[in-house]
């Protein structure tokens, strides 16, 4: 605009003045210069109005917008982004964990969004685990669900086992291994009279689970698999994440150690449940790994084991080698697609023979 003053300030300037042949050349040549930037500064101007506007008004219905950012969302399914759905909903208080009461069977409340979410999920199978909520919750107030299968009152139990699923939102098929091992555990606590008790959380973050897409962090974007409490957090998960990772968001640990309600959750229950062993279901990298003072499985099903490495604030560095609690990390073949029903029996038939030969009652060392 000022380009435009300036010219007509000129061009002003110049009208009384020179009557001769050259000065009226020289005129209009000046004049034609001065309109050039005339229309120059014009059409900038008017571009600049024109984006101004466009992005102030954002004329579309709210409803036209809400579809279409679904839409792109699900086109977008697997390059998702930590922390880019958490604008307007706000922290949910913490809430203690209660424990699971004795007929705690409140199947549907829980399986719902889950069944809303992914259509995939087989009712009868998240039902038939009669999860019930926990008493804790996600960032986004989700209730984080579990579901106990220990021995008849008055047997106590010589081991204790925590399977958890779904510490990464994105990893559905950890969720759905930890459902169909549900009836199993019962069968082998029934039927073949194991004295184990078991403590099965399918879905640590519900709400990456639920997200569309599905993240792999939190609704805070934490990735809760390097928010545990592990020796020399401050130092070592801030700069595994920036030198190692190279600020991945899908791998940020977090600002502090245990700063999400999730992995608090988890952490309580590493206390107060105190399992002898915990079995960390993951996807989609198709191998074994172990954390522990205990001999490791060498398989389980198709699975073999492939030491993946120690990152800081992991669940297997915190309970292998913090906890001194054995931590068998699955990671299967596939998020989204399941093994075939032989493969998820044959892992737990592993799974099993390795505790009867290397679990110890009271959490020793075979
Ligand atoms: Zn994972």
């Amino acid at each position: 605009m000022s380009m435009m003053s300036m010219a007509m300030t000129t061009n002003t300037h110049m009208e009384p003045q020179m009557r001769t042949e050259a000065a009226v050349g020289r005129r209009k040549g000046i004049a034609g210069v001065g309109l050039a930037l005339l229309v120059w500064a014009g059409l900038v101007a008017g571009a600049w109005y024109w984006v101004q506007r466009s992005q102030e008004e954002a004329p579309v219905p709210l409803h036209h917008l809400h579809v279409e950012g679904a839409a792109q969302n699900e086109n977008q399914a697997g390059q998702e982004e930590a922390g880019t759905a958490t604008t307007s909903v706000a922290a949910a208080p913490e809430v203690p964990v209660i424990p699971l009461p004795e007929d705690a069977a409140v199947p549907a409340s829980v399986c719902a969004p889950w069944l809303q979410r992914w259509a995939a999920l087989s009712r009868t199978l998240c039902e038939q685990a009669q999860l019930a909520p926990s008493g804790a919750h996600s960032v986004r107030g989700q209730p984080i669900a579990w579901r106990d299968v220990a021995p008849p009152a008055g047997q106590a139990a010589d081991l204790r086992v925590l399977v958890v699923g779904a510490i990464h939102g994105d990893e559905l098929t950890s969720a759905v291994l930890a459902m169909h091992w549900v009836p199993m555990a019962q069968a082998a606590v029934a039927q073949d009279g194991r004295a184990v008790h078991w403590r099965f959380i399918p879905v640590l973050n519900p709400d990456g689970l639920l997200a569309r897409p599905a993240t792999r962090t939190n609704a805070s974007g934490v990735d809760l698999n390097r928010n545990f409490p592990t020796t020399d957090w401050e130092r070592d998960a801030p700069l595994y994440w920036e030198k190692r990772t190279r600020r991945d968001p899908r791998r940020w640990p977090g600002p502090a150690p245990l700063s999400e309600p999730e992995s608090q959750f988890l952490h309580a229950q590493m206390q107060a449940f105190a399992p002898d062993l915990v079995v960390s279901i993951h996807a989609p990298y198709g191998v074994l790994d172990f954390d522990g003072p205990q001999t490791p499985p060498q398989k389980l099903g198709q699975l073999h084991l492939d030491r993946l490495g120690v990152f800081p604030g992991s669940l297997g560095n915190y309970g292998g080698l913090h906890l001194n609690v054995p931590v068998v990390t699955i990671e299967l073949h596939h998020a989204l697609r399941m093994p075939a029903r032989a493969e998820i029996n044959a892992m737990w038939r592993d799974l099993l023979a390795w505790m009867d030969k290397h679990l110890q009652p009271g959490g020793g060392v075979l």
